[in-house]
């Protein structure tokens, strides 16, 4: 009687046990899909090619009179800006741009604001 209880636990042990792998394609959702809003046409402009959709990229000024300032674009009335005026500075000079007639930094360069289309 034993070697029967014995035997029926290895027959449950030899029970050939049958599975399969199953390999599901897991991906992460494209984060366009779930942007709404502003977020969702900043990407679609960066996907258009605008890399620097608000303007923000750092720019070289060239030499610039009263007549032929340098552009800052904005889609407001107004724009903080700042003008590293020598380059050796450690400072950033800060000034407010509004619409209207170009404005003179200290160190001499023009900046005039130009309104852009909001993205
Ligand atoms: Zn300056």
């Amino acid at each position: 009687m034993a070697w029967l209880c014995a035997r029926t636990v290895l027959q449950t042990c030899r029970r050939p046990i049958s599975y399969s792998l199953v390999c599901y394609e897991k991906q992460f959702a494209d984060p366009l899909d779930h942007a709404t809003g502003l977020e969702k046409k900043e990407m679609l402009a960066r996907l258009a090619g605008n890399d620097d959709p608000y303007n923000m990229s750092i720019k070289r000024r060239p030499h610039s009179t009263k007549e032929n300032p340098n552009i800052v674009y904005s889609s407001f009335e107004s724009r903080i800006m700042g003008c590293i005026c020598d380059e050796d500075a450690l400072h950033v000079n800060w000034m407010w741009l509004h619409q209207g007639p170009p404005r003179r930094c200290e160190c001499g360069h023009w900046f005039k604001l130009v309104e852009k289309a909001p993205i």
